[in-house]
């Protein structure tokens, strides 16, 4: 792309290194600040530093926080006896937009998976065991893509929790439920959490 700035030609260049947005997109976006006023554009810049900057992960759960411990470990009105456990927090983001889920979550960081060299020493497994023993944590829900890498991480919990008076269940997975969790819609991924099976019939039907 031939911009007669450097200044456009660098800005163009970090926005086309978002996720989805091509070269004439990053163009698009970057004349459109161009066009506003410059506090504007001082603050769209500020939002984002300060986002990176000061943004925490709950010591408990994992989960993206303003503060040591999130809003939602931190909630004397959730159960905090139900743990769902999801791969990230874009999972977390699509059960809390379902409204019918009232436990905790606990987020792994990613799933098993020896190809991308992903073991299970990369992911927030320990402090999953920990919570389930020093909290009396009394389900643990896995909520984990219906992949052989979502499956080899259940598998692999399931052991490590095996000991522990923890119930352990999976989500139900219908038909619909096709993919990656947050691709799922609201209704079906409230009733895969509502329908939730215990780990032995899912394991079995493997
Ligand atoms: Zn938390």
């Amino acid at each position: 792309m031939i911009v007669s700035s450097a200044l456009i030609e660098n800005a163009v260049n970090e926005f086309a290194k978002l996720p989805g947005i091509g070269k004439k997109t990053a163009l698009r976006l970057v004349l459109h600040l161009l066009k506003q006023e410059t506090p504007q554009v001082e603050q769209f810049g500020e939002v984002i530093t300060r986002m990176r900057r000061q943004i925490k992960f709950c010591k408990q759960c994992h989960n993206v926080s303003d503060d040591d411990v999130c809003n939602i470990c931190a909630s004397h009105t959730r159960n905090q006896k139900l743990v769902c456990v999801v791969e990230s927090i874009r999972d977390v983001i699509a059960i809390e937009n379902t409204q019918q889920f009232n436990g905790a979550y606990h987020v792994l960081g990613g799933i098993i998976s020896p190809i991308d060299g992903i073991g299970p020493d990369q992911l927030n497994i320990h402090t999953l065991v920990e919570r389930v023993q020093q909290h009396g944590v009394e389900e643990v829900i896995m909520a984990v893509s219906p992949t052989i890498e979502g499956d080899t991480t259940i598998y692999y919990l399931s052991k490590k929790l095996k000991d522990l008076p923890v119930k352990v269940t999976t989500i139900a997975r219908g038909i619909a439920f096709g993919g990656e969790l947050e691709y799922a819609d609201e209704m079906t991924l409230a009733r895969s959490l509502t329908n939730r099976l215990p780990l032995e019939n899912y394991l079995q039907n493997k």
